[in-house]
């Protein structure tokens, strides 16, 4: 089998390549490197004794995707490419929809045109808004706040759309919740650009003295501590949820959308304390106001997933922990940013 990874050089992308590689499957990567380094993969290509073939371009290039597709041989794609930060994301709007939408677009274009009809696609929990219960379920009602959560559930519904007339693809929605952690070997992990506004990569630079202090957005929610609950999945177990996925890319297996996540939250304190025990580390943070468009408590129902796809989430938080802070230790600046 041979797959398509578009934004395969990326934080969950080169996660993912490692464990395709590890089961023999052929691995192409397009990347256009806007949020990622090629040391990624040549440290992926290390860890597994495998190599990969990269392509260095945007996908919404069609000729460059013609000339992937005319190679022959893609049996599928996954689609990881795409912006992902909400605040820049309402500062820059159009860029946000044109790469996130056009790229998914271009790339449904040129597989009708070579009849690649297999489809995975990083969609996020950020499409079902601020839930009305807990845990959620894959046919809980949809909204976003944001033109980041807007690209992804317009992506979903223009999947939803080009299914109903194209019924003989395979299609499967991914909904990731927080994906977080490193490879144990500490070789890759999340290498975000500038001040992190995620979690956990905020806590390891403070760690790692490049920050001074956490701060955490209220502790005025409604939950057992004030502070936000969120449902933390190890890198390593979203990547091998896209492996289990595969099982969906047989002919006849429609579109399907799971969520994956671990079905526990843990509060920003509860990071920062296991974080603190797992790495004998002090954290420092303050309470500071609530961060705007922040919701109190998200996390999965993954039974889904767990039945359909025979896949589970086995890394806890400790594990998290302990392979975020080994990645941010062993590379206190991330990847060189040159090829
Ligand atoms: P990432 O930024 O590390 O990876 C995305 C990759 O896509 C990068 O390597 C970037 O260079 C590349 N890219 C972007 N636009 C491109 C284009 N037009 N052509 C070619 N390459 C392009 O992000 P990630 O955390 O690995 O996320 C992967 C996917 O999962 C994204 O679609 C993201 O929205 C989604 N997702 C991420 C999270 C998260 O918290 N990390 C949560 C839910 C969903
Ligand atoms: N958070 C925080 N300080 C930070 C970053 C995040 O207190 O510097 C909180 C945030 O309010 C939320 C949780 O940590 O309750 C997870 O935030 P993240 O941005 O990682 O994920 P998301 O909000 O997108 O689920």
């Amino acid at each position: 089998m041979k797959l398509l990874l578009t934004g395969g050089a990326g934080y969950i992308g080169s996660h993912t390549c490692i464990e395709l590689l590890n089961l023999d499957i052929d691995v192409v990567v397009i990347d256009n490197l806007s949020n990622s380094s090629y040391h990624s993969l040549e440290r992926v290509q290390s860890i597994t004794d495998k190599n990969i073939t990269f392509i260095e371009g945007d996908v919404r290039d069609k000729e460059l995707l013609r000339s992937i597709f005319r190679q022959g041989d893609i049996d599928g794609v996954i689609h990881f490419a795409g912006l992902k930060a909400v605040g820049e994301s309402n500062e820059i709007p159009l860029q946000y929809y044109d790469n996130n939408l056009n790229s998914t677009i271009t790339l449904l274009q040129i597989m009708e045109e070579y009849d690649c009809r297999n489809f995975i696609f990083s969609s996020s929990a950020t499409v079902y808004g601020n839930p009305e219960k807990l845990p959620i379920t894959e046919d809980f009602p949809l909204s976003v706040t944001n033109p980041y959560g807007r690209t992804k559930l317009m992506n979903e519904d223009i999947l939803r759309d080009f299914y109903k007339v194209k019924n003989n693809w395979n299609i499967v929605l991914l909904r990731y919740f927080n994906p977080v952690g490193a490879h144990p070997s500490g070789l890759i992990g999340e290498d975000p650009n500038g001040i992190p506004n995620n979690l956990l990569p905020y806590i390891t630079q403070v760690a790692v003295g490049k920050l001074g202090k956490l701060n955490i957005f209220g502790d005025d929610y409604d939950t057992p501590d004030g502070t936000g609950i969120r449902d933390y999945i190890h890198v390593v177990d979203l990547a091998k949820g896209h492996a289990a996925a595969l099982q969906k890319l047989k002919i006849g297996s429609g579109l399907n959308i799971f969520n994956l996540g671990t079905g526990r939250g843990y509060s920003v304190l509860e990071m920062v304390d296991t974080f603190s025990k797992v790495n004998n580390l002090k954290i420092d943070y303050q309470i500071v106001s609530r961060r705007e468009g922040d919701i109190a408590s998200c996390y999965a129902d993954p039974s889904k997933a767990n039945k359909e796809l025979n896949w589970k989430a086995i890394y806890g938080l400790e594990d998290i922990c302990r392979d975020a802070w080994n990645w941010q230790s062993n590379n206190p600046n991330g990847y060189k940013k040159t090829r």
